[in-house]
């Protein structure tokens, strides 16, 4: 190694130097002595490295403006917003349902001050956490009793342990789903203590297969919705009600896992009908399990609705405790179900549902809008012109079911998939990353779900453009990781 030239490390300023500069004592007021003393002892290494590499010395200034920049990337938070222009509305990966305003206020509310969590405040006595959700999610489904969880896969899971653990629990073949994220059935059944029994065939079960399956044994008969696939052609599924009588007649329990779980009917907003918990406990089922940050538009949670006995039976399990959620939750989950007291406003208060339901031609005049602008940002890197295109509702609701929509179509400059993947990156190393989906060698923005335009500008206003890498690859638009680039 070469001696670096001591008169030019003397050169470099002192720790103390460099935090009496104007920007050292802004970093001080900012981010405290002792974070703003350690950055700039870093920015002073790696300035002594660049001497002894034969660089010229830094000054002070220069010095505690390096400070500054790792500062503050250090400071952004790793859980950032982001733009989901990728057209799939509930993306798990970016956080399925937005949270309305009121449940927002209602769980900021909950974060400031003590809260009457498990505190009856007219009896003066200790409550219950469910207490809260109770009334309203039996007004807005017709159950008897609720209660709620972690996630619907908890609610799966704490159903089949507390009604079939060391049973047997019955499920047609052709609804033994993989959600993703390692949510498989027959894995969930094998956690839960139940042994699982499969019925029918992948494309045709019949009530006499449930039938034959149902013995002392029995645990419980498992109906799943099959919320991500659809089996097509030559199929037989058994309707619920019929599986409910067939129940009744056992004295065995029917638990419906809906899944995507909707409070309304979503033909209302021109969407195809998805079962709604309320008719799935009207065609028999005794438990129904579902998620609270799909279609109903809340943030996570699970669901498990149904008859009072075995709702009792799945608070008395140890597990609950462990699955249970917070305030927070709690909070935001009860001033969302409230809105749903006032359907025709729904649309407008509830982020997920206005996503939805925004009309194709609404989005396409906001696409014509944005283009000449979205291309001077890009400023040649792209050419941007307007598309149709279709969104998917996400998260296994209606895998089928597509949306009209529009958005932008961005063509790099630089042809192929290095420059689609380029281009990519660099909207995806915005100050608030906007992330699209390539298609036909172009990256679209579906503006379905964008509710800010000052913002998205704002923000693209800070493109560069990042040089081409490796990566060819196009998106994977399959799965839980829905296409996204
Ligand atoms: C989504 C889904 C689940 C899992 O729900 P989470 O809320 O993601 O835990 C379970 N079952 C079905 C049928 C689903 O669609």
């Amino acid at each position: 190694m070469n001696a670096a030239p001591p008169s030019r490390l003397r050169a470099l300023p002192s720790v103390d130097e460099v935090l009496r500069t104007a920007t050292g004592d802004g970093l001080v007021a900012h981010f405290g002595r002792a974070a703003a003393t350690a950055a700039v002892r870093s920015a002073l290494a790696a300035a002594r490295a660049a001497v002894v590499a034969g660089e010229p010395a830094s000054v002070a200034e220069a010095i505690a403006a390096a400070a500054h920049a790792a500062l503050e990337a250090a400071e952004r938070p790793s859980l950032r917003p982001v733009f989901n222009l990728t057209g799939t509305v509930l993306h798990t990966n970016l956080g399925r349902a937005l949270i309305a305003e009121a449940a927002i206020e209602a769980a900021v509310a909950a974060m400031r001050q003590a809260v009457a969590l498990e505190f009856d405040v007219a009896a003066g006595r200790r409550g219950e956490r469910d207490d809260h959700l109770r009334g309203l999610v039996c007004e807005l489904t017709g159950a008897e009793d609720a209660t709620v969880v972690n996630n619907n896969a908890a609610a799966v899971l704490l159903v089949l342990n507390t009604l079939a653990h060391g049973r047997e629990a019955v499920v047609s073949r052709g609804e033994l789903i993989e959600i993703g994220g390692a949510f498989r059935m027959p894995d969930i059944m094998a956690r839960a203590g139940a042994r699982l029994v499969e019925v029918g065939t992948t494309n045709r079960t019949h009530l006499k297969d449930y039938a034959a399956a149902l013995g002392p044994e029995t645990g419980l008969l498992l109906k799943v919705h099959t919320s991500n696939y659809r089996i097509e052609g030559f199929t037989t599924a058994v309707p619920a009600r019929e599986l409910a009588t067939l129940t009744r007649q056992h004295g065995v329990p029917l638990v419906d896992d809906l899944g995507s779980g909707t409070l309304i009917d979503l033909s209302r907003y021109g969407l195809a009908h998805e079962p709604t918990v309320r008719e799935a406990l009207a065609a028999g089922a005794d438990v129904v399990t579902f998620s609270g940050d799909k279609l109903l538009g809340g943030p996570q949670a699970g669901f498990i609705v149904g008859r009072r006995d075995l709702v009792a039976a799945v608070n008395r399990n140890p597990m609950k405790r462990a699955l249970r959620v917070d305030k927070l939750r709690l909070a935001a989950l009860e001033a969302t179900l409230r809105l749903y007291r006032d359907p025709d406003r729904l649309a407008e208060r509830l982020p997920t549902l206005r996503h939805l339901a925004r009309p194709a031609a609404e989005i396409a005049a906001r696409a014509a809008r944005l283009a000449p602008a979205v291309a001077a940002a890009l400023g040649g890197a792209a050419s941007v012109e307007t598309t149709a295109c279709r969104s998917q509702i996400g998260s296994g609701a209606l895998p089928l079911e597509t949306l009209d929509s529009a958005g932008l179509a961005l063509r790099p400059a630089a042809p192929g998939g290095r420059g689609l993947a380029a281009l990519a990156a660099s909207l995806r190393a915005l100050p608030v990353p906007v992330v699209g989906r390539i298609r036909d060698g172009a990256l679209i923005l579906d503006l379905r779900c964008l509710d800010d335009e000052a913002a998205l500008l704002a923000s693209l206003a800070a493109f560069a453009p990042v040089a081409a890498g490796g990566d060819d690859s196009e998106g994977d638009p399959g799965g839980e990781a829905d296409g996204m680039a």
